[in-house]
């Protein structure tokens, strides 16, 4: 690691800390120390968390505006966070849950305005159920990711549920899809990994990014299976790290700067998490419940059903690459697992 990379993990290490931010990262502890990454808000411009607050309206660049919903939470931080861009004729990314105080929040926001595009990064639903009454109320098109399809039957599809089967896009936007706006262009990129029909959107005149739950500055992504699938969320890291924006905008929590350099440290970071999970199976732990248990000490107990879903991504990733073996032939839960 770099000199300039130890600064910026200690910069980053300076912010505050919420509560329910303690609660989501605890699981995160032991691999922020092997790998020095950090998972709080490392944004010197918007260190300030009661900007992170329910319906607060917070300038973040010239074209750039958020309102956070009211949905904190281990999973969501301080709440989803939607993104106005524009002056005049606008476009929102993200309208979040569907709630009536977000959605008054938004509306009071662009009130002088015209709100022309509603954006979608992904279909959990903490992201896209508000569209359809934000387009009614405004009476613009959703435009965005393709709608969920459920992988049925899979013993580990609970966290599944988490779609809103009820997003129905009215322009869906394919990878490289433009969406043009009043003086900003948002360029679709598909980034499947945490989702698979996560997409990520570039505003190209300000080098930025609105990363969805892709990328996240204040805790790792989860990458739940069957939807979740951890070699294609590394391949998607991988591409962002290689495009030229500067800046991230996620879903949850303030924005990441150094933005190539932190996708980076984040693909880092699982390949260490990746090593330690292939340590333990090497040593004879053979289950799920085993590595997390002596993985993730101290786990707060909301979280340990994610955690074993972070486990069983990689299993199925280093599964795929012929790294692990598993008693059922393919990575499930409640597989034994050995070192080929
Ligand atoms: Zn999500």
């Amino acid at each position: 690691m770099s000199a300039a990379d130890e600064l910026e993990i200690r910069r980053t290490l300076s912010g505050p800390m919420c509560a329910s931010a303690r609660a989501a990262i605890a699981c995160m502890t032991l691999w922020r120390r092997r790998a020095s990454l950090c998972a709080m808000p490392n944004d010197p411009l918007d260190h300030d968390r009661t900007k992170l607050e329910p319906g607060a309206v917070t300038r973040l660049s010239p074209l750039v505006r958020r309102v956070v919903a009211s949905n904190p939470g281990p999973f969501t931080f301080t709440g989803t966070c939607a993104y106005i861009v524009g002056e005049g004729d606008v476009a929102i990314i993200d309208p979040g849950p569907d709630d009536e105080a977000h959605r008054a929040a938004l509306l009071d926001a662009v009130k002088a305005e015209r709100v022309t595009h509603i954006l979608v990064t992904h279909t959990h639903k903490d992201h896209s159920p508000g569209a359809r009454a934000l387009s009614r109320a405004t009476g613009a098109p959703i435009w965005g990711c393709a709608a969920h399809v459920p992988v049925e039957d899979h013993p580990s599809g609970r966290l599944d549920a988490s779609h809103d089967t009820d997003y129905a896009p009215d322009v869906e936007m394919a990878d490289g899809s433009a969406l043009q706006g009043a003086g900003f262009t948002l360029t679709a990129v598909h980034t499947p990994g945490h989702a698979s029909n996560h997409l990520c959107f570039a505003l190209a005149q300000e080098r930025a990014l609105f990363s969805g739950d892709h990328v996240m500055a204040w805790s790792t992504t989860v990458v739940a299976p069957p939807d979740g699938d951890m070699a294609a969320y590394m391949a998607s890291l991988e591409r962002l790290a290689a495009r030229e924006e500067e800046i991230y905008y996620p879903g949850h929590g303030a924005p990441a700067l150094s933005a190539r350099r932190y996708a980076r440290g984040l693909a880092t970071h699982r390949r260490q998490r990746e090593n330690a999970i292939l340590a333990r199976i090497r040593d004879g732990d053979a289950d799920i419940a085993t590595i997390v248990a002596r993985i993730y000490v101290g786990l707060d107990s909301r979280l340990v059903r994610a955690a074993s879903l972070s486990v069983l991504a990689h299993l199925q990733d280093m599964t795929g690459r012929g790294l692990v073996r598993s008693s059922d032939g393919a990575a499930t839960m409640d597989a034994r697992y050995s070192a080929t």
